[in-house]
């Protein structure tokens, strides 16, 4: 796929509206081969000085290359990040560097899934390198970092107890610990200090003001063994109805009703059953009463009586889930099919599920 950088732009900016249009046809485009890359640590250690060195030094070896910069913070300070990057892009007016300050809006896990669609739509407009620059503090950002395929972690000499505050999540998924501003003092102290902690990965020193360690660094972010590519960022398995066999719908609704809740008839004939789906908060509740002797939900009232039938999990990648249990070894009961409001289900034996029948579900859009 070949976007001039108008193009991406726009394109970029109906993604971080969530504008459908644009979501759909992310779907439809062809994957590419950039290695994503995520760069995070505190606030202070110099990360966006790091990620414009290494976006230079990527260009002065020919590779293309997208700045993805997430500042949960770019809202209160009134965005003087990206006022600062889009005069670095129209400084260098290089068609082959894209850079985009993405902004939280507020809503939980909104930047992480947005954040992830933009990386995957510039992986498919063929960059080389996607550069994904966050502040290492909430979960979200950890989240973002799970997208990379190789994650940077920067500290800074004189953290002090900073470094003990990060810990927890940020460090463990680093596969690079980068010592910026290595020529302040206390930068051998970092150093030992993740020796000390176990970490094992590649350290590497820098002064990025300078330049000094980037191609090292971009040595290591090339060579290392990458994660597969994900772009399920933030998008983990959700809870999406109980199912319940009943005998009787009309004799079991009324006490859910008197509870508030209200319930949507439907019939589904290749189950041969009748449904009942009552929204609980996130999730639902699904009654269910057999239309036929030979329907699973009859042959189960026979065997066990009415009660706790199945559970379901919604999952972004239907196809990506079964793989994963196939693998692993898990008994599936059908191979995926379309149930009446379009979505994709499975379902999973007991035997593998600790007890009880699981239906995975990835809903479609349209
Ligand atoms: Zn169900």
């Amino acid at each position: 796929m070949n976007f001039d950088t108008r193009a991406l732009a726009r394109m970029t900016t109906a993604i971080e509206n969530r504008d459908p249009h644009a979501l759909a046809s992310l779907d439809s485009l062809a994957p590419g081969h950039a290695r994503v890359v995520g760069i995070t640590g505190p606030p202070g250690a110099g990360k966006s000085t790091l990620v414009d060195a290494l976006a230079r030094e990527l260009r002065s070896r020919g590779k293309t290359v997208a700045i993805l910069a997430v500042d949960p913070t770019s809202r209160r300070t009134g965005g003087a990040l990206l006022g600062d990057r889009i005069r670095m892009q129209d400084h260098h007016a290089d068609p082959g560097i894209f850079i985009r300050s993405m902004a939280t809006r507020g809503e939980p896990g909104g930047i992480a899934r947005a954040t992830a669609d933009v990386a995957r739509l510039m992986d498919a407009a063929g960059k080389d390198y996607v550069l994904v620059e966050t502040v290492g503090v909430g979960q979200d950002e950890i989240a973002i970092a799970g997208l990379a395929q190789v994650t940077v972690v920067v500290l800074v000499p004189g953290m002090g107890d900073d470094i003990q505050a990060i810990k927890a999540g940020i460090m463990e998924i680093a596969d690079i610990f980068v010592i910026n501003k290595a020529d302040h003092q206390g930068a051998d102290r970092v150093e030992l200090e993740l020796h000390a902690e176990g970490f094992s990965c590649p350290i590497i020193r820098t002064i990025a003001t300078e330049g000094q360690g980037i191609p090292e660094l971009v040595g290591q972010v090339s060579d290392l063994p990458s994660r597969k590519k994900t772009w399920q960022v933030g998008n983990l398995p959700h809870l999406d109805h109980l199912g319940i066999a009943v005998n009787s719908l009309a004799d079991s609704l009324p006490f859910y009703q008197s509870l508030g809740l209200t319930a949507h008839r439907e019939s589904v004939p290749q189950e041969k059953v009748e449904v009942a789906m009552l929204p609980a908060g996130d999730a639902r509740l699904e009654l269910l009463e057999p239309t036929a002797p030979d329907s699973p939900i009859a042959k189960f009232l026979e065997k066990r009586g009415p009660g706790l039938h199945h559970i379901a999990l919604r999952v972004p990648d239907l196809a990506a889930a079964v793989a994963v249990l196939k693998a692993s070894g898990a008994r599936l009961l059908n191979e995926p099919r379309t149930g009446a409001g379009g979505h994709t289900y499975v379902f999973v034996h007991p035997a593998s599920t600790g007890g009880v029948l699981l239906e995975l579900i990835q809903e479609h859009s349209q």
